[in-house]
């Protein structure tokens, strides 16, 4: 089976070989104390600080997963309120988790359609501002630069990024954010169970002021065993050690980004020369480099997906409103040439 599904997602065709070096190496039962599993955690961090061009001032943390990310920043980063910006399922998701947690925090909902605009933002009461660089629910996203715009428009406020299915799959301005998250099942190509959370001086400086010290996952903890390149708990070894393999494999970011954008363009004009499906996101300004997702009548959608599984290709389902109408595709690093081939192959048979 080719997955084609956003999350989790193919893995890297590398991760097998590298498992059974993880278990020849005793890498399974490393003490995460030990000096050998620092200098693993040490070479991880340089190499994504390498690979995806994150600012070396930056910190990096292991959690497990971008669920556990988002409650992070919650406890640790709001004293009182937090503004969500949102157009999808995983922008809503984290607005309410945060709120549980921090119920003053509020939401901003703008349409799939719509390129956030920043004047139109009322930010001025909100300690951080959350946003969801690519919406993998509707395969939306949010360029560089109107990040860069908000930071700029907000300049006491920190900003937090989902960079959950975008993250390794297209070069994102690390500094024009203070927090970005992201989990590795996506386009690391990666098996799940890892998540990334990752902080400016200025993230760091908030979370030790605020000292929130009420979890085993608290920042100041986080931030207390990092600076020896450690957790607070016993983390996923394997899936540091694979996510170290993976990032001193991968090319540059520039060169990854380059080659997701092409198959980007290539996908949106496939589908725009169908009639009997269309590109759920009209807008292309805003539509995904990483999760394409297409919209059709129900029962059509259920059989195309259903028709490719027996093909051996896994269509990803929809997602949150859009679960019955769309399928998505992954447009992650780790899909071969011949894959895409193969699937476009098929919609040609399929679809009129
Ligand atoms: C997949 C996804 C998540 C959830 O990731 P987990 O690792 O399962 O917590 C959060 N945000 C976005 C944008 C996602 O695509």
């Amino acid at each position: 089976m080719i997955s084609f599904y956003p999350g989790p997602s193919r893995l890297y065709s590398s991760i097998p070989s590298f498992m059974q070096e993880a278990a020849k190496s005793g890498i399974l039962s490393l003490n995460h104390r030990s000096k050998e599993f620092v200098a693993l955690s040490e070479k991880t961090i340089k190499f994504l600080k390498r690979k995806l061009q994150i600012p070396d001032d930056y910190w990096i943390f292991y959690t497990s997963s971008a669920t556990e990310s988002w409650e992070i920043i919650a406890q640790s980063l709001v004293v009182d309120k937090s503004l969500h910006l949102f157009n999808g399922a995983f922008g809503e998701k984290w607005f309410e988790y945060t709120h549980k947690i921090k119920p003053l925090s509020s939401a901003y909902s703008f349409d799939k359609e719509e390129t956030l605009n920043p004047d139109r933002l009322n930010a001025n009461d909100a300690e951080l501002i959350c946003l969801v660089q690519n919406e993998t629910s509707n395969g939306t996203q949010i360029l560089n630069h109107t990040i860069q715009s908000i930071k700029e428009k907000f300049p006491k406020q920190l900003i937090a990024v989902d960079a959950t299915s975008s993250l390794a799959g297209i070069k994102l301005e690390i500094s024009n954010a203070d927090i970005w998250l992201a989990s590795v099942q996506k386009c690391f190509g990666l098996p799940a169970g890892l998540g990334l959370l990752i902080c400016s001086p200025k993230a760091i400086d908030k979370a030790l002021s605020v000292n929130e010290n009420n979890h085993y996952n608290s920042l100041p903890f986080l931030i207390e065993k990092m600076k020896v390149k450690q957790t607070s708990y016993t983390p996923n070894v394997l899936g540091i050690y694979l996510l170290m393999k993976v990032m001193s494999e991968v090319p540059a970011i520039s060169t990854v980004t380059k080659i997701t954008k092409e198959r980007a363009n290539n996908w949106y004009r496939f589908f725009e020369s169908f009639e009997s499906v269309q590109l759920l996101v009209e807008n292309k300004a805003v539509r995904s480099d990483t999760v394409i997702a297409v919209m059709g009548e129900e029962d059509q959608i259920a059989t195309i997906k259903n028709k490719a599984k027996k093909e051996g290709l896994l269509l990803g389902n929809g997602y949150g409103a859009w679960a019955k109408n769309t399928f998505r595709i992954a447009n992650f690093p780790a899909i071969t040439d011949k894959e895409i081939k193969l699937l476009q192959k098929f919609f040609k048979t399929h679809l009129s």
